[in-house]
């Protein structure tokens, strides 16, 4: 069985796509992508040898070596130029997505949807999107066994359109999100809020240094988008 968030994640996927998962690990998403036949076939690319070999086991379990192609290589190296309509990034970390983003870009030819799943620092993300001409079409917020994670996908568009009522805010917090402020949206900037508030605590104790202010400036600026929310 899929986890919630890769699940969620797999949602996204428009039917018949061409799919190129990227740190795949055991490959479980286009494995299971394909089974429920939301796929034709996919490319499943891992650059470390253990998870590699994990997701080459997999899909031969699986039987499905036909149709799920792993390949060994460092982000969208794996693809060629048209080769697939849907890319999936999840498990990683916002600035990792989009240095694979921005490393592969001239492989991004052919691609019409990103669906992305930082665990960290989905704000870099939303950055590369904007700056890319990729419009962020959905987003969603989910918390799967006491963790919250977000899910940002996207599509070739206007990239401003999403951010023209509060492009700041946006960024950090997602603008479908914080417009739909469920639950598990309204819990994790609380905790985020309530973290930084100890931060600046520290640093109001801490020496007067040009570093210090800095970060405490940053700190309360976020603070100040969170609480205006
Ligand atoms: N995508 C799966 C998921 O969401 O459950 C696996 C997430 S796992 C935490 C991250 C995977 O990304 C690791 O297996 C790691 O080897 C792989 N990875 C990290 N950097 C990568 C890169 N530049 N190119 C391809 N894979 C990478």
């Amino acid at each position: 069985k899929l986890s919630k968030r890769l699940e969620a994640v797999t949602s996204f996927i428009p039917k018949n796509s061409v799919l190129a998962d990227i740190g795949s690990d055991h490959a479980y998403l286009p494995c299971y992508a394909y089974l429920q036949g939301m796929i034709e076939r996919a490319i499943a690319g891992e650059v470390v040898e253990g998870p590699y070999q994990s997701a080459l086991d997999q899909v031969r379990r699986t039987d499905l070596s036909h149709v799920i192609d792993v390949r060994k290589g460092d982000g969208l190296e794996v693809i060629s130029p048209n080769e697939v309509t849907c890319i999936t990034i999840a498990g990683m970390g916002g600035t990792l997505i989009q240095t694979i983003l921005e490393k592969g870009k001239d492989k991004l030819a052919g691609v019409q949807r990103l669906i992305l799943q930082p665990n960290i620092g989905a704000k870099k993300v939303r950055e590369w999107l904007l700056s890319n001409g990729w419009e962020l079409t959905a987003e969603q917020i989910l918390d799967d066994e006491g963790r919250i994670y977000e899910i940002l996908v996207a599509d070739r568009g206007d990239s401003f359109k999403p951010y023209l009522n509060n492009k700041e805010a946006g960024l950090l917090m997602g603008p479908f999100l914080s417009q739909e402020k469920n639950d598990i949206f309204i819990q994790k900037w609380t905790n985020e809020r309530a973290h930084w508030m100890k931060i600046v605590g520290q640093l109001e104790e801490a020496p007067v240094t040009e570093a210090n202010e800095m970060k405490k400036a940053e700190l309360k600026a976020k603070i100040k988008l969170v609480e205006e929310e």
